[in-house]
């Protein structure tokens, strides 16, 4: 599989303090890579190195397996399309007429117009000022604009922020469309845990800069393991006996933790601690959610 983004040890310094730490990252084609971090972690930061709008202190980047600089970062990024903090438009101009000035620019013909205005289900609303666009709407034609060249890749930064719940669905559903429909490969930073679980199937997690976390969401999942907890009328004698039988566990405040057991494995203990007279009063299973994962890794809760 083809890696579409690639950055080797990036940094970046502002004034005294680093706040992208040797950042390794790699998206795959195809790929929804969801970069997750709380706010300030070094998200968009990130991202703005990616775009070449911010030179890195150290380090460099690979796009579409070209390593970017200066000659070369314009031919790149004509297959890039970006949506990078709130984006501007002419309110006293149309959906359609915002567009027509992206598409002259970009120099792409004019039926793209048509194309993204139908990807991001604004058909109905291209005549209307985009000053009476809501706040959903206007992140849609974001997007039209950031599709309008056709890109390969697409990074969008943040794009749920302030939106209200159907606006978060409908984002959602557009950019799980676009890798499926278009083949492209789409970079999509959130702090929320929940949103990225929901649309990426690769996860970054920055935290105060480093990524602490870089695999596939199914990864992420697999982390969530299950424990057995056990909890008696005395759980120092009964930790003991456990443990003489061979198995591992350890205590943790009212409980005596395990690993996920079989059935007759717990039945078994719980036949071995009655026999040396210990009461068994709980026996739970407990399951890590992805919120303890994400709150492991970057020390902060899922959404701040
Ligand atoms: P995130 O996108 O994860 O919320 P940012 O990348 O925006 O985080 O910011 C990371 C840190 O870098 C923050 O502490 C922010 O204040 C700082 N920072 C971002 N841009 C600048 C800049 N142009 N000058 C100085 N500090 C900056």
């Amino acid at each position: 599989m083809t890696n579409i983004i690639i950055t080797k040890g990036v940094s970046k310094q502002y004034g005294e303090t680093m706040r992208v730490k040797d950042l390794d990252m790699v998206v795959k084609e195809g790929s929804i890579y969801g970069f997750l971090g709380p706010n300030g972690a070094g998200k968009s930061t990130t991202l703005k190195m990616i775009l070449g709008l911010v030179n890195p202190t150290s380090g460099n980047i690979s796009v579409f397996n070209k390593k970017i600089n200066y000659k070369n970062r314009l031919s790149i990024l004509k297959e890039v399309g970006s949506l990078i903090e709130s984006p501007s438009y002419y309110g006293h101009l149309t959906g359609e007429e915002n567009l027509e000035i992206v598409q002259t620019l970009r120099g792409v013909s004019k039926n793209r117009i048509d194309e993204v205005l139908n990807i991001v289900r604004l058909e109905n609303q291209r005549n209307k000022k985009v000053s009476q666009y809501s706040l959903g709407m206007k992140q849609r034609l974001g997007i039209a604009c950031a599709l309008i060249g056709n890109p390969k890749l697409l990074i969008l930064d943040e794009p749920t922020n302030g939106l209200d719940p159907a606006g978060i669905q409908e984002m959602r559903e557009l950019i799980c469309l676009l890798p499926k429909q278009y083949g492209m490969t789409i970079v999509v930073s959130s702090h929320i845990l929940s949103e990225i679980d929901q649309m990426a199937t690769d996860v970054g997690i920055i935290r105060n800069g480093e990524l602490v976390f870089q695999n596939s969401l199914e990864n992420l999942h697999s982390h969530s393991q299950e424990r057995i907890l056990i909890k008696t009328l005395n759980n120092a004698a009964a930790k003991e006996i456990i443990l003489k039988s061979g198995m591992n566990c350890k205590l943790n405040g009212d409980y005596i933790v395990l690993p996920k057991l079989s059935d007759s494995e717990i039945a078994h203990y719980n036949y071995i601690l009655s026999k040396n007279n210990i009461g068994t009063v709980r026996i739970e299973e407990h399951k890590k959610s992805l919120e303890d994962i994400f709150l492991e890794l970057t020390g902060k809760s899922v959404s701040l």
